[in-house]
Formats: structure tokens, C-alpha cells, sequence
């Protein structure tokens, strides 16, 4: 699709370098970081940060899914890259382009063993996931005894690290729960040292971890949001550098009457003379209706204009009464000005799902500052 110059997710790559030191200072030297890029490197262009992270010496990727890794391969990526959540159908395609699996299941272990074995592999990196408390993907304790019978009984697999994830790293409340996570994790690593051969690596913390629960961080860490520029902790944030930043501009303005409506479904009713603002940018690009409603707010030139009614398809509306602007100016949802993790907050969510919901539609703009 030709870009669109008028709505664009801007990327700054040199963002990524200060969030990246970053977090590399918050750990000791030795310990490896895994960057994670699944979900088009958290809606923003996972090859343009892949190649960033392999300049900037990063010791792995990580992807949610085998697709996502096959596009990185297909752009020239040569790091290491586990890949979180491979499903059985992919295994061959994940062989081909040297993708290393999360293995979290009997199932998902032996259809990729047995792959393994058809491909004539020797020592495939492979990874162990184990539930320490998500109860999401991996393997439990009793597991061990089979997947070292497994392991010892074929040289096709070489597990390459052991790992678990954290369900609540980013809330202190539940510090007690956290630390029994890390305690299990502890218990599990040191049980597989009697079943699994080899020394594998060990990692569990993902970015409010490396922060919160850094003696964890046993050999390499995986750190998703924080190189993004967020953290789930606001005097942490106010250190890190946004990556992404979403702008458009106005398309028309109108002058609004007292009692008249905006927008769909007569989402807002005007009680006064309102001056509003058009903008080319709706739940198609990732800003969903629950921002509609004054949840959201945008910048213009500086000044918060809160979104009026149900947001559109393709277009959102906004109040922009009293400010000085014009059609045509810029418009910023999201980036250094306002933070989306404000920004998401302000409809109920996070960070997370605001970024990586940024739909493929919006052009992205890849920046070095
Ligand atoms: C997404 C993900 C991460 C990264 O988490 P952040 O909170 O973004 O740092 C780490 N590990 C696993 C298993 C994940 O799925």
C-alpha cells in the first residue's frame, strides 16, 4: 500500500538505543537480553527494531509466533530467535528458517521432536517453558522425569534454556505471590539438573521484573515493553523514551450549536457553541471505540482536545474548542507529549494493547534521533 503522509507512527530507533541501555544498566554484565518483537515489535515495524537491537549487541529475539520469526529470517536477521508459541502446524517452516521453539507441552515436544528426527537434526536449540503460577503455557515438575527419557534417548534436541514467566511482575501488591513464582522457578531449575542433560540457560523476567526482581535474573532476561519506552512505573517512564508516536492531522473543523449532535448515534450532544476538529484516523487504525466518550485525549500544539462521541471507522472527533488551530495542523495521539500509557489509561487499558493494536494501515516512519 503507498503510504499516507498524513497519518504516520513514527519509530524512533534512537529511543530504542536509550531504552535498551537502559535496561542493560539495570542488569549485571554477564546476563543475556532477549528483546522481544512479537506483534510487529509492539505495533511498531519489527524488522526496522530487530535490525536495531542486533546493532546494538542484543543476544536474542523473541517472537510470539513462527510466521513472525520467518519474516525477520526473510529480512536478513540472523540472531538467535525463540519463538513463544510455536503451534504444530508450523514446525517444518520453523525448522527451515533455524527458529528456536518454545516447547511448553508433551504435545507440542514430541510433534517437534519427531520433525527433528524427519530433518535429520542434530542438537536443534530448543526451549522449556514451565507454569510457575500463569498457568498459560508450560510444563509442570512431574514433567521432568519424561522429557529427560525423551532428551536422553535422541541427540535430535539440545535444550538450550529453561524458562518461566511472570504472572504479576508489575504490581508491588503482590510482591508475596511474585516471589513464590520465582521460588517455584528455583525448585524447578534445580530438580531438572537430575532429569535433563546439559546445562541450560535460565530465564523468567520480562521488563517489570528485570525492575522489580533483578537477583532473578539468572541468565538472560526478556524485555518487551521497556524498549518500547514503558514500564507499568511512572517514575521509570519518566527515564525511558517513547518509540512510538502516532500523529495526524485535522482534516475540517466545524462550529457546533447548542443542541446539536456529533457524530454516530448522536454520540454527543452540544450544549454550548463547540468549535470541533475532523480527524482521518478511527478503530480501523487501532483507536478503539472504548476511547471514544472523552476517554481519549489528543495534543494540539500542546493542548489536551478530548474526544467527542463514538469514535468512527476511519475518522475520530474531537473538541477543540478555544484552542488555537487550524485544518491542516498536526494532531498527537500518542508519543513524548502524551504518554500511551496515558493515553490507554484513560479508556481502562495499557500500554500494551494500545500499541500493538496500531493496525497495519497507518504508515510507519522509521527515525534516528
Ligand atoms: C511478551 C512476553 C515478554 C515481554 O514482556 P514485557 O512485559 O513486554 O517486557 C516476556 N516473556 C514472555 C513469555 C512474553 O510472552
Amino acid at each position: 500500500m503507498r503510504p499516507n503522509r498524513d497519518t504516520v507512527l513514527q519509530i524512533d530507533l534512537g529511543a530504542l538505543a536509550h531504552n535498551y541501555a537502559y535496561l542493560k544498566s539495570r542488569l549485571l554484565p554477564g546476563t543475556r537480553f532477549l528483546g522481544v518483537v512479537k506483534a510487529f515489535a509492539y505495533g511498531s515495524d519489527a524488522v526496522a527494531i530487530a535490525r536495531k537491537l542486533e546493532a546494538l549487541g542484543a543476544d536474542y529475539l523473541g517472537v510470539a509466533f513462527t510466521d513472525e520469526g520467518i519474516h525477520l529470517r526473510e529480512n536478513g536477521i540472523g540472531l538467535p530467535i525463540l519463538v513463544l508459541h510455536p503451534q504444530p502446524s508450523g514446525i517444518n517452516e520453523l525448522l527451515a528458517h533455524c527458529l528456536e521453539p518454545n516447547l511448553y507441552s508433551r504435545h507440542i515436544f514430541s510433534a517437534f521432536l519427531e520433525a527433528a528426527r524427519a530433518h535429520g537434526q542434530k542438537s536443534y536449540p530448543v526451549h522449556l517453558k514451565f507454569n510457575t503460577g500463569l498457568n498459560r503455557l508450560g510444563f509442570v515438575g512431574k514433567d521432568l522425569p519424561w522429557l529427560g527419557e525423551q532428551l536422553k534417548a535422541d541427540a535430535s534436541l539440545e535444550v538450550r534454556s529453561l524458562f518461566s514467566h511472570l504472572a504479576a511482575s508489575d504490581d508491588l501488591g503482590e510482591r508475596a505471590f511474585t516471589e513464590g513464582q520465582i521460588h517455584r522457578f528455583r525448585e524447578l531449575a534445580a530438580e531438572s539438573e537430575k532429569h535433563l542433560p546439559g546445562r541450560p540457560m535460565r530465564h523468567l523476567l520480562n521488563t517489570s521484573g528485570i525492575l522489580n526482581y533483578a537477583a532473578a535474573q539468572w541468565d538472560m532476561v526478556r524485555s518487551g515493553i521497556g524498549l518500547y519506552g514503558y514500564s507499568n512505573d511512572p517514575a521509570i517512564d519518566k527515564i525511558l523514551r517513547p518509540v512510538a508516536c502516532l500523529k495526524t492531522h485535522i482534516s475540517q473543523m466545524h462550529e457546533v450549536q447548542p443542541g446539536d449532535w456529533v457524530g454516530y448515534n448522536k454520540g454527543f450532544l452540544a450544549t454550548r457553541p463547540i468549535t470541533t476538529a475532523t480527524l482521518p484516523i478511527g478503530h480501523a487504525d487501532g483507536i478503539g471505540r472504548q476511547y471514544g466518550r472523552g476517554k481519549g485525549r489528543v495534543f494540539i500544539g500542546g493542548k489536551a482536545a478530548p474526544i467527542l462521541g463514538n469514535v468512527c471507522m476511519d475518522m475520530t472527533l474531537v473538541d477543540v474548542t478555544g484552542l488555537a488551530c487550524r485544518e491542516g495542523d498536526e494532531v498527537l495521539f500518542f508519543g513524548p507529549g502524551n504518554s500511551a500509557e496515558d493515553f490507554a489509561g484513560g479508556a481502562g487499558t495499557i500500554s500494551y494493547e494500545l500499541l500493538a493494536g496500531v493496525s497495519q494501515r497507518v504508515s510507519r516512519e522509521i527515525i534516528d534521533t
